[in-house]
């Protein structure tokens, strides 16, 4: 059986001492919410804290706020089965209810957040192991080794971002705000993601992510696909979160096309919104931008299926997506 390492627990009510409690050692301590993510990486030593700092007790991160005819607000501390059963996000956002849905199982849901989800530690086959596995052929660069055992000459980590969520929020322009002793921010949540494996989030360590800010539903349609070896609990090996705004003539207004578990971040598909943006959408055009939404993602083998074949299905997601968002 794996133990979890001793640490210290602290639970607070209020956000101030929330932050206050991540300022005073920042390097050390760390934020668990539902801990399904964290409390399993603890136990096989991937991460490690002197305290943990639970957000259980803390009422103001929680709740669904808005009805979609203007901005939306959810609290980083909603369980994600909160936001399964949530009207207005059925309703306004479907493809959040797709993908919120399609995490983990309904009793990781119960605990799991979707602060959580969004700060989810990345992947890796070489990683996701046991203690005894990872010493016996050597730590990775994640760790405290310096090869990548994925791609040997490489100098960065390419553990996959493996959040379901986040594709398609970032589709949807969605923000969050991050909150520390120093004050507040809101950025774009695309901008909280960087493409690395180890440094995934570009938030501050004394910092806590608050709230997630939608943008009113207003005309855009949106869906998300996933990959994943079996349909009831896997991580996703491939994602498609799609935004949708048409013309009353069904022209293409705007598109986002996000992928997810392609890179170490919900990865843009730029051509494959550009060939689409402004023009109609007909069978020729989704045909063409599946092909392009291809080209930014880089499997790697270093989680489930042949990488190859988790490639030439971006094509096959992305059309998909598209497809049944033109016929909704
Ligand atoms: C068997 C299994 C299957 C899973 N399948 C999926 C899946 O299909 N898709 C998927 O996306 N995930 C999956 N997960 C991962 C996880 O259950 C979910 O991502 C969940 O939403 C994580 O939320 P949490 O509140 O439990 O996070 P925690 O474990 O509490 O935290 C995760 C990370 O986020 C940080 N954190 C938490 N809250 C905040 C905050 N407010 N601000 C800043 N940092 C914060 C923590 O410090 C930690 O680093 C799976 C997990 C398991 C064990
Ligand atoms: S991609 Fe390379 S460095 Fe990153 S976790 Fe996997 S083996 Fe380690």
């Amino acid at each position: 059986m794996m133990r979890l390492p001793s640490f210290r627990l602290l639970s607070p009510r209020s956000m101030d001492d929330v932050t206050v409690a991540l300022a005073d050692d920042p390097a050390s301590t760390r934020l668990v919410a539902g801990g399904t993510d964290l409390l399993p990486n603890m136990k096989r030593r991937h991460q490690s804290a002197k305290t943990l700092v639970s957000l259980r007790r803390v009422e103001a991160l929680r709740g669904i706020q808005g009805d979609g005819s203007s901005e939306v607000r959810i609290g980083a501390g909603t369980t994600l089965a909160e936001i399964c059963r949530s009207d207005v996000v059925k309703s306004a956002y479907p493809g959040l209810h797709e993908a919120v849905s399609s995490i983990a199982s309904p009793l990781l849901r119960n605990m799991g957040t979707l602060g959580g989800n969004l700060c989810l530690d990345t992947r890796c086959s070489y990683y996701n192991q046991t203690e005894e596995w990872r010493e016996a052929i050597g730590y990775c660069m994640k760790e405290c080794g310096d090869v990548c055992w994925v791609a040997p000459g490489s100098s960065r980590c390419w553990a996959t971002s493996s959040t379901d969520a986040a594709p398609l929020l970032v589709a949807l322009g969605a923000r969050v705000k991050l909150d520390s002793v120093r004050g507040s921010r809101v950025i774009p949540l695309e901008d909280l993601y960087a493409d690395d494996g180890i440094a995934y989030l570009t938030k501050e360590r004394d910092e806590i992510l608050t709230e997630v800010l939608l943008p009113s539903s207003d005309k855009t349609k949106t869906t998300y696909l996933k990959l994943r070896r079996r349909g009831s609990i896997d991580f996703p090996v491939l994602g498609v979160g799609v935004a949708l705004v048409q013309d009353d003539a069904g022209g293409v207004e705007d598109v986002s096309i996000l992928l997810g578990a392609v890179r170490s971040q919900p990865t843009r598909a730029k051509a494959a919104e550009d060939r689409l943006r402004g023009g109609a959408l007909d069978d020729d055009a989704i045909a063409e931008a599946a092909q392009l939404a291809r080209k930014p993602a880089a499997p790697l083998e270093n989680t489930d299926f042949l990488a190859r074949w988790r490639g030439a299905m971006v094509e096959k997601f992305v059309a998909r997506a598209l497809t049944s968002l033109r016929g909704r």
